[in-house]
């Protein structure tokens, strides 16, 4: 992973802010900021696990270890009538803590987004949902035509919104034909790994392509959320994330991440350009699709423990994914009767090649989801309500194994298709938990041996 610390300053450096404040905020980052924790450690990087507990720190002007919740809307401003300055509220005792509205920033979700810089290793903001990350992100960048494959259908929604009020042309992802209608300023959008096959898709292709085009390369890297991939390598232009998934990772909270290429993100004051961050965080306060306190609060809570969660719910699908392939060859097994095909990252033809481009994009592990095809549809309706481990329900990224008979909530998708997200249990118990499942749907449905 790319692990560098970058540091968003939530603090008023916009461009109403004046110069003696530009001049203040230099010096706090120097003495307090999220340097401090960067400097404290010169010869050394700290790890991911390090950085997801400690680089808010320097937000928390208060002695309480765990984050407080601010459900305030609204934010005093200095007594001093000699201080007020428009949209600059410099809290002196918390310089990088201080705010006006919450639809510009707010305590819980700035020390979510702090974290989440440090984490993805670029400036970061946070929005309502996915969701409303992908259309702030479209909105931003406004291209004429978007490149875009399978995957989530929401961000097909989004499409069909835009092209609604302005033309917007939708092209398709992995078509060669298609690829070459795009024209500079428009989008390549890649989701890898892809919903909900959970199969990877490769960046560095993509970002040759849009070089030649002149296109912006965005990516939706939901279901490799750090330490399992990092697009940044690839010089993608925006990472967007639904951090309702893993970076939330208890199926309790709605949230999206943008990630902005870092010199992207950087403002060049002296050729008038406020960056992608100020200028997407302009419109964020405008598009009005901020989170609330408490989901920055539960996201903060969340994000203490991504690498242990991530890790370990990859570990175990990849566990369960060799498991079922191998046992659906087996002459006779459950398995080999019953399973039409299992798709993974970790299935694809590159994931066996030493050096490929996918051992490369996922050196850490190929994701946690994954899906499994039954020989007939009715097969695949009746497995989940056998399992006693894996609720039946749709969204993934949860410490609770989810499955789901995918044709719940997208249409498009094969009706034998079972989506799966692994969770935090041990992974041998899953296993029998599929298998005794896969047994009772022998038992119920017979004449179950049908050849695929
Ligand atoms: C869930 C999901 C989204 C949408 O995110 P929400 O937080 O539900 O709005 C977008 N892309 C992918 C790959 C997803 O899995």
């Amino acid at each position: 992973m790319n692990n560098k610390h970058f540091i968003t300053t939530h603090t008023h450096t916009n461009t109403h802010t004046s110069n003696m404040a530009m001049e203040n905020k230099k010096q706090d980052v120097v003495l307090d900021g999220p340097k401090k924790l960067v400097a404290a450690f010169p010869d050394k990087e700290l790890s991911l696990a390090s950085r997801s507990v400690h680089a808010d720190d320097y937000i928390n002007n208060h002695q309480a270890v765990a984050p407080p919740m601010h459900v305030s809307t609204t934010f005093r401003y200095s007594d001093d009538p000699d201080k007020l300055v428009s949209w600059e509220n410099t809290n002196p005792n918390a310089p990088y803590d201080s705010h006006v509205y919450s639809r510009d920033s707010a305590p819980n979700t700035t020390r979510f987004e702090a974290l989440l810089s440090s984490i993805i290793g670029a400036p970061c903001l946070s929005y309502a949902s996915g969701l409303a990350a992908f259309h702030a992100m479209i909105v931003f960048l406004n291209p004429k035509r978007v490149a875009i494959g399978g995957g989530y259908h929401g961000c097909h929604g989004i499409l069909g919104i835009i092209n609604k009020l302005n033309g917007l042309e939708k092209l398709e992802l992995e078509n060669e034909n298609d690829l070459n209608k795009l024209q500079p300023g428009d989008v390549i959008h890649v989701e890898t790994p892809l919903n909900p096959t959970g199969e990877a898709r490769d960046l560095e292709y993509y970002r040759r392509k849009a070089d030649e085009l002149g296109c912006y390369l965005t990516v939706d890297a939901t279901f490799a959320p750090p330490p399992l991939m990092d697009p940044f390598q690839y010089g993608v232009d925006i990472v967007m994330h639904s951090a309702t998934k893993y970076f939330g990772g208890h199926s309790d909270m709605l949230s999206g991440v943008l990630a902005v290429r870092p010199d992207r993100a950087e403002a060049d004051l002296e050729n008038g350009k406020k960056g992608w961050i100020r200028e997407l965080r302009d419109e964020r306060l405008h598009l009005g699709g901020v989170m609330g306190s408490l989901e920055g609060w539960l996201g903060v809570r969340s994000l203490r423990t991504l690498e242990l969660r991530v890790k370990r719910q990859s570990e175990s699908a990849q566990a369960l994914v060799d498991f079922f392939a191998a046992e659906k060859e087996k002459e006779g097994s459950l398995a080999g009767g019953l399973v039409y095909k299992i798709q993974h990252a970790s299935q694809q033809p590159e994931a066996k090649v030493e050096g490929s481009w996918l051992r490369k994009q996922m050196p850490n592990g190929f994701g946690p989801v994954f899906s499994i095809w039954l020989k007939s549809e009715e097969h695949a309706k009746r497995l989940p309500s056998k399992l006693h481990l894996f609720h039946h329900a749709t969204s993934l990224g949860g410490i609770e194994s989810l499955i789901e008979w995918r044709a719940m909530t997208d249409p498009k998708v094969d009706r034998r298709l079972l989506r799966v997200s692994i969770g935090v249990e041990g992974w041998e118990d899953l296993r029998d938990d599929l298998l005794q499942g896969l047994q009772k749907l022998k038992e119920e449905l017979g004449n179950w041996d049908v050849k695929g």
